[in-house]
């Protein structure tokens, strides 16, 4: 690729504010294709835009959004220091669930975002993004908050701030997981220049331990 990385994000999103691929565009107002830095360490991949977000065509920018630039400044980083996307690029009415074949006919753009980026560390929020690169089998209560170390990255699975914004008994984890991610980000590094582990998909063993068997590091 000979594009610069920011050039091949706006290209990428200026398909998502035309796309028409499944009925979501019907009800919203704005694509919400993912906003942060093109070279950024952690992407963070939350469910599907909700009110504010189709209103400004910016992911997280309402009341989940607030908890997440918190959850940030804890380990001293800004929403513009992380690349944030969502499985769906539109927002579903009423904000319901996306469903199978909104997320099928989405999930490209979010493919796509991730070849550009290659980050260090995916942090699913909630279990929509979660079930996409871990397997349904994974149950966010039981795997939060434990990275699965793969493909030359980590895939960190996170509570949804919106379920910690709900559920307050949610929150001490959610800052204890979040707070972890220095942690995650420096084991990448250190497999990868132990030669453990890559940096791309092709030649590297998987982990597939259970969930039920990961080993907290
Ligand atoms: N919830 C999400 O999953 N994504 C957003 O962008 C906002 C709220």
């Amino acid at each position: 690729m000979t594009e610069d990385r920011a050039a091949q994000l706006e290209a990428i999103a200026k398909r998502v504010r035309v796309c028409t691929d499944c009925r979501l565009h019907e009800y919203a107002t704005k694509g919400v294709p993912g906003a942060g830095d093109p070279h950024a360490e952690i992407m963070f991949i939350g469910e599907a835009p909700g009110y504010h977000e189709d209103k400004q065509g910016l992911p997280f920018v309402g009341r989940s959004g607030k908890y997440l630039e918190y959850l940030l400044e804890l380990i001293d980083l800004s929403r513009d220091q992380v690349f944030i996307a969502n499985m769906v690029k539109h927002r579903p009415p009423e904000n319901r669930d996306p469903l199978a074949d909104e997320l099928a006919a989405c999930h490209h753009y979010l493919d796509e975002q991730f070849a550009v980026i290659d980050p260090l560390v995916i942090a699913t929020l909630g279990r929509f993004s979660m079930e996409y690169y871990l397997g349904s089998e994974y149950k966010i209560t039981r795997v939060h908050g434990q990275p699965v170390y793969r493909d030359g990255r980590a895939y960190y699975p996170l509570f949804h701030p919106a379920a910690a914004l709900r559920n307050t008994s949610l929150r001490s984890d959610m800052e204890t997981d979040i707070k972890r991610l220095p942690e995650v980000i420096a084991e990448v590094k250190r497999r990868r220049a132990a030669g453990e582990i890559s940096g791309t998909a092709a030649d590297e063993p998987e982990d597939d331990t259970p969930p039920e068997q990961l080993t907290l590091f």
